[in-house]
């Protein structure tokens, strides 16, 4: 039988401490900020049957709850420093624990993120990570600071992973190969990091994309005071969705939820500044709309016409599961 302790001990402490003063093993962790900077915490959980499906692979549920919780990182424009994991297990399994882990330190080498503690108790598989990240003051990419006039952009692409969700639900037929396509964008979102980093100083606001864009953009308005049109055939779907009919790809486009891409305004006159952003973290970008002093989100389609695609975005409260 594996105890408490053994578990964290082989699974989740590594050799020596990078980034944290103190890292696993005492009551807290010590992190030292760097002089002069803020630090940036976010927490988000994934719970069985709420957030995956019970039986999901370890190695892309480790991938996956510490890729979401980095997301929150780059869309404030923060550098990922460290992170804590509080787990519920139904029972300490090796080869989930080795295989979780795995998948876990993988993505958090990749971003230099540093696990320095946590918590770890038996009950129903839920998975809570806390990131830590830096940034310098007055640079953070916060939803309040759209302008009137700024574009409306988008990193990489949407849909695909609503689109597995639909395959997994019957709610439409996916062949295979489109089936297992889109779900490597369901299970091992891509935290856009190294774009949230290059776009500080030159965007205004930004948000990750999570629950749909149309929802996700609704915060920034809301808290900009602002409104938006949003050109919804210029919104970049993912490959898999691309080949579908244009009433499906406009819907998981615009509201389809687990894309963990970034939704960012910035001046017209930043337009050079976020292509070149863009280019030097690798990731594509694509303007998709304008922000607007009239209140309210304006859809329309590639000719400029009224759209009324109804959409919604998740919400945990009010949506079946
Ligand atoms: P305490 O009882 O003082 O809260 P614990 O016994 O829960 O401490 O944990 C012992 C040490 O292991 C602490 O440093 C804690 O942060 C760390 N820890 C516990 N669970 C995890 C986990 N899942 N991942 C990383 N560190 C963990
Ligand atoms: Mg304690």
């Amino acid at each position: 039988m594996l105890s408490e302790f053994d578990l964290i001990k082989e699974y989740f402490k590594r050799p020596r401490a990078q980034n944290a003063v103190l890292g696993i093993g005492d009551d807290c962790a010590l992190l030292a900020p760097t002089p002069g900077m803020q630090m940036a915490i976010s927490s988000d959980m994934l719970v069985e049957g709420r957030h995956f499906f019970a039986g999901e692979d370890a190695r892309r549920l480790g991938h996956k709850a510490l890729a979401v919780n980095l997301s929150d990182l780059a869309a404030m424009g923060a550098k990922p420093v460290a992170f804590t994991l509080a787990l519920a297990l139904p029972e300490a399994q090796r080869d989930w624990l080795a295989a979780f882990s795995e998948g876990l330190f993988a993505l958090a080498d990749e971003h230099g993120c540093e696990l320095i503690g946590g918590d770890t108790t038996k009950g129903p598989l839920n998975i809570c990570i806390t990131v830590f990240g830096e940034l310098a003051p007055g640079r953070a990419l916060r939803r309040d600071a759209a302008r009137d006039g700024d574009d409306i952009w988008i990193s990489g692409t949407l849909g695909d992973a609503r689109l597995a969700l639909a395959g997994y639900r019957l709610e439409c037929t996916l062949g295979a190969d489109q089936q297992r396509a889109a779900a490597q964008r369901m299970h091992l979102p891509t935290p856009r990091v190294q774009l949230g980093l290059a776009l500080a100083g030159i965007a205004h606001a930004a948000i990750d994309i999570s629950d749909g864009l149309v929802g996700d953009l609704g915060h920034i308005l809301e808290r900009s005071g602002m409104g938006a049109t949003l050109d919804v055939d210029a919104l970049p779907a993912g490959p898999v969705l691309a080949t579908r009919d244009t009433a499906q790809r406009r819907a998981f486009t615009a509201a389809g939820g687990d894309d963990y891409e970034l939704c960012f305004t910035a001046p017209a006159a930043a337009r050079d500044a976020v292509l070149a952003a863009a280019a030097s973290s690798g990731t594509a970008v694509t303007r998709v709309g304008r922000i607007e002093a009239a209140p309210g989100l304006r859809l329309t389609d590639g000719q400029g016409a009224a759209l009324d695609l109804s959409l919604s975005s998740f919400d945990h409260f009010t949506d079946p599961a």
